[in-house]
């Protein structure tokens, strides 16, 4: 996290203060064990937000005994959930200690399963991967293949070398649509496995297990990131393509988790076939296979013939661009909000493009004054595999910072 980060959800928690309310109840008829509770979240979260702190920062800062702060400093320590990080520079007298949050506390896993291959990461509470792997398994809705998938997550978790009670779960990000629960696909049309329960790896692995929607994945990872988007639409120009919606700056699913679900907006009324069998969905024009469908080469040499002005390339992608910005445009006209793209195809797109595509977007407009910002994602490697596994992290960080 940077600073920017700290600002921003201090600044949260400072209006939860203010309101006098600690997670629903009040301040004047909290219990001594509620009080005992919101303090250790408090020194908590204020360790977790800074990169090294002493008692007289905490202490000056939320307004704290000194007594408390120790013990609570005592407890956090012995739980292995903050560490000693040497000395602060003496400012006369004693050199104040300095207390570091333990990132490697717990560990999250974060696994992706493609018509090819299986990614597997290992996050830590700061939103790092510390370990990846990866292998060539091609997917089959079969029990063989799920035993080697549960097979190969349970020895990448041993090769960590930590005690179990350090993973916190194990989240897989899915070409599908999951239930709200996370633990089945209710749609999996492209890789033919709706249906799937988590039941399937549970069985072999002994940590919770849950499903998130690769897109979904992708836009907490956005998140993590960057705390500062407020409300943004996420577009991913996956092989095949999806979106994710973000509104005051938290990832909305959607009560049936299909918010965002932009791939099957029809585009083009009785257009091209798409996986879900319904005509002229976005995934037929958008995703990142159609720039290269029909031509035996990847997306980086697409992206070269484009940039060398290739006509047959430079017009095949005119034509994608415009029907993004169709999309788009249709997008924000039910959430009026920035624009965000990424993905395979996305992370290849340039300044120019992203520009080309927003006057794309504003000459399609119904508004003459639209505006809005449109820009590229995080585009980081694994991204919707850290994603995944960052939703454990997160909940475990709002859990024992009080958030
Ligand atoms: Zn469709």
């Amino acid at each position: 996290m940077n600073d920017d980060t700290y600002r921003k959800v201090a600044r949260r928690s400072a209006v939860s203060r203010y309101n006098g309310r600690w997670k629903g109840f009040r301040l004047a008829t909290a219990t001594t064990a509620q009080v005992k509770l919101h303090n250790r979240h408090q020194v908590l979260d204020y360790i977790y937000r800074h990169h090294g702190s002493s008692k007289q920062d905490i202490m000056r800062d939320l307004d704290m005994s000194l007594p408390t702060i120790t013990q609570n400093l005592r407890d956090l320590e012995a739980e292995g959930l903050i560490q000693r990080g040497g000395l602060f520079k003496s400012t006369g007298g004693r050199k104040p200690q300095r207390y570091v949050f333990n990132s490697q506390a717990r560990l999250s896993i974060g696994v992706r399963m493609t018509a090819k291959q299986i990614i597997v990461c290992a996050v830590n509470l700061r939103g790092a991967c510390v370990k990846r792997a990866s292998g060539r398994l091609p997917y089959a809705h079969s029990a063989a293949y799920y035993h080697r998938i549960c097979q190969f997550v349970n020895q990448f978790i041993d090769s960590l070398g930590v005690p179990s009670r350090t993973i916190l779960g194990v989240s897989f990000c899915m070409q599908g649509i999951v239930s709200s629960d996370g633990q089945s696909i209710t749609f999996g049309e492209i890789l033919g496995n709706t249906g799937l329960t988590t039941d399937t790896f549970s069985r072999e692995i002994d940590y919770p297990c849950t499903f998130i929607h690769d897109s979904d994945a992708s836009a907490m990872t956005e998140l993590w990131l960057d705390p500062k988007i407020d409300n943004a639409l996420c577009v991913y120009l996956e092989p095949y393509m999806g979106g994710a919606i973000i509104i005051d700056g938290r990832l909305r699913q959607g009560s049936s988790m299909r918010n965002g679900t932009i791939e099957h907006m029809t585009l083009v009324k009785d257009g091209a076939v798409c996986y879900c069998g319904r005509k002229g969905c976005l995934d037929a024009y958008c995703s990142a296979r159609v720039l290269t469908q029909n031509r035996e080469e990847s997306l980086e040499e697409f992206f070269n013939q484009v940039r060398d002005d290739e006509y047959t390339h430079r017009r095949v992608f005119n034509i994608y661009l415009d029907n993004l910005a169709l999309a788009i445009k249709n997008m924000r006209t039910v959430l009026n909000c920035d624009v965000i793209v990424g993905g395979q195809a996305g992370q290849y797109f340039t300044n120019d493009d992203m520009a080309d595509l927003k006057a794309r977007v504003q000459r399609l407009d119904s508004f003459p004054d639209c505006e809005f910002t449109i820009r590229k994602s995080a585009c980081t490697t694994d991204q919707d595999v850290l994603g995944a596994a960052l939703t454990f992290v997160e909940r475990f960080i709002d859990e024992v910072c009080g958030r």
